[in-house]
């Protein structure tokens, strides 16, 4: 099983035992590349974290750049801790038993209160495999929301959302981090910039990020 530096950053960060105020929140994010997780839900990852809530973050794969080009981003959204894993890029529908099995572990150790990933309505095969694999490890989990990629079809819609009013900059400055990234236009701060203000529309504020809801369960919410 191909599962790196996994119980070690999942142990390190977040030693058993230690008692969090109730209100603290344990956000697991999966996604399947370096900057996925950034340009999705980049502004949410940054508010969690600033609000003292608990994330982390795995990324299925290493991408061109390594784990250092893979974690580069996420340095910059003070996350608690990120493990990153190597599936093969464009190869992950036929990893997804791994992947399950990775999810689990993730699931075990950091014992989430809410799980974002890839939604289904995403026409990236990766990012599809990296669903299907999140709800089958966190089957027994009662709260998984889906992020917006900028590869997700017409037909993502989302219910929830995230204000991400004092955030936007900080989430340019994420994906901006992936240098072997950044000549793709819809990574740009321009694109990323409007899709905030667009979501926000719709959830009647300045800037927000969308999620589809899986399932939800009030209490895990708390106050995110
Ligand atoms: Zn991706």
């Amino acid at each position: 099983m191909r599962i790196r530096r996994f119980t070690q950053a999942m142990m390190s960060y977040f030693p058993h035992g230690n008692g969090s105020p109730a209100r603290v929140r344990r956000v697991l994010v999966v996604g399947a590349h370096p900057d996925d997780l950034e340009a999705a839900c980049g502004g949410s990852l940054a508010r969690f974290s600033d609000e003292g809530h608990q994330v982390m973050a795995i990324v299925m794969s290493q991408g061109g750049g390594g784990e250092a080009e893979a974690t580069a981003g996420m340095e910059r959204l003070d996350l608690a801790g990120i493990s990153v894993q190597d599936f093969t890029d464009s190869a992950m529908t036929t990893e997804i038993e791994t992947m399950v099995k990775v999810v689990e572990v993730a699931v075990d150790l950091f014992r989430p209160d809410i799980i974002l990933t890839h939604s289904a309505h995403d026409q990236l095969q990766d990012h599809h495999a990296v669903h299907l694999a999140t709800l089958r490890g966190a089957r027994r989990s009662p709260t998984i929301m889906c992020f917006e990629s900028p590869s997700a079809t017409s037909g993502f819609s989302p219910s929830y959302f995230v204000d991400v009013s004092d955030y936007a900059e900080a989430k340019v400055a994420a994906v901006e981090r992936h240098k072997d990234q950044s000549g793709k236009p819809y990574t740009g701060g321009r694109v990323l910039r409007g899709a905030a203000v667009f979501r926000g529309g719709q959830a009647r504020n300045a800037h927000a990020e969308g999620f589809e809801i899986v399932r939800a369960l009030s209490s895990d919410l708390g106050n995110l």
